[in-house]
């Protein structure tokens, strides 16, 4: 029942979404392979028809298949049951300000392609041209069965507000107000707009049955992130929960992408790693290997400010705290540096076993956007 209850409160608004035997068989299957309908059943408490009924019709959708027999006691031999993950496809794109970011999933998160492109974003019709552009030859060398595909999700850096369907706020990009209805208008799919930070929160966590509860915080260009209780997504009043990014951490500090000062973001961006010397996050990370003096200093006051920033969400929500964004397949391999730095300033003592690291690294995003498909699917 956990897998698909964060989404439910996730698109409250948009989608009247019911608690039915359907999604408790489904979620049954996917925790049970080959399970028999005698299986089914009992654990869930549910009739034989109505069992029966239920199959069928996601036998006729192709989802579930007759996956083999069971030795009998005597009688007919009861069949298995298997959940099709390859029955249906989501495509999902993340948006940055100098590339795209492509992914293909099955119903079971599995990524089956990925491309990332170099494409600067431009606020222009001319852009979503493109991108539509690039999204057929993405789907062309996937030879995917376009049947199979549910539709687009796209995630993007900065405020998505569902009811007026308007990108409010993107420092990355440098946009304001962008009608949603823009980004739609090249692709032939249905398609869902959403914030990054927010997707990879969902795509994180969406599998993961024992954490309920978790931060997600995502360092890109921008700083931001999500918070997951009890398996949802808290937006808050206004969506804009988990921007961790624009909390103070330093009074009257260096200025921000947001117009203030001394923000985390500030501090944290992988551009304060990356300006002025390097085009990107992997150029860094190899000077650093090459024990570059410059970089070293850098990498060290950096971690500095990143402790102080987790030690301060850490303090506020006693939860797990997944680092993700771009930073996150680098910084595992420095993660016992950053570790004791959280042990020095640990208010509560303790090791901090609460960090965890992305375990989608840069798709996140992606795939968060893919999962929006998939989910209304399951749950339909
Ligand atoms: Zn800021």
């Amino acid at each position: 029942m956990q897998r698909f209850s964060m989404k439910r409160v996730y698109f409250l608004n948009n989608l009247q979404v019911r608690d039915t035997n359907r999604n408790r068989i489904l979620n049954f299957l996917y925790s049970n392979d080959r399970a028999t309908k005698q299986n089914i059943a009992e654990a869930l408490r549910l009739s034989m028809p109505t069992v029966s009924l239920i199959l069928k019709d996601f036998e006729k959708r192709g989802l579930v298949t007759k996956s083999g027999t069971l030795k009998s006691s005597g009688g007919r031999k009861p069949m298995t049951n298997s959940l099709d993950y390859g029955a249906r496809l989501s495509c999902g794109i993340e948006i940055t300000q100098k590339h795209l970011r492509f992914v293909i999933i099955d119903l079971g998160e599995n990524v089956l392609y990925y491309k990332r492109t170099r494409q600067f974003f431009r606020s222009e019709d001319t852009y979503f041209q493109t991108l539509a552009d690039n999204l057929t030859e993405f789907l062309n060398e996937s030879h995917v069965d376009p049947n199979k595909l549910l539709g687009i999700g796209i995630a993007v850096p900065g405020l998505v507000n569902p009811a007026s369907d308007i990108l409010e706020y993107s420092p990355t990009l440098h946009v304001k107000n962008l009608p949603i209805d823009s980004m739609k208008k090249y692709l032939p799919y249905p398609v869902q707009v959403d914030n990054e930070a927010n997707l990879a929160g969902f795509a994180e966590i969406w599998k993961m049955d024992e954490t309920k509860n978790a931060v997600y915080l995502s360092i890109n260009k921008g700083v931001g992130g999500a918070i997951i209780t009890n398996n949802q997504l808290y937006s808050g009043a206004n969506g804009h929960s988990g921007e961790f990014g624009h909390m103070t951490i330093v009074r009257d500090g260096l200025p921000c992408s947001c117009g203030k000062k001394g923000c985390f973001e500030a501090y944290c961006s992988t551009k304060v790693l990356t300006e002025p010397n390097f085009d990107d996050i992997e150029g860094f990370f190899d000077a650093l290997e090459t024990e570059n003096q410059h970089c070293r200093q850098k990498w060290e006051t950096y971690l500095d400010y990143l402790s102080t920033g987790i030690n301060n969400i850490r303090i506020i929500f006693d939860s797990d705290i997944i680092i993700g964004g771009e930073i996150s397949q680098y910084i595992q391999k420095y993660s016992d540096v950053l570790v004791n730095k959280l042990r020095l300033i640990n208010s509560f003592g303790g090791a901090p076993d609460y960090l965890h690291f992305s375990r989608f690294n840069d798709k996140a995003s992606a795939i968060g956007a893919a999962l929006l498909h998939i989910n209304s699917f399951l749950n339909s």
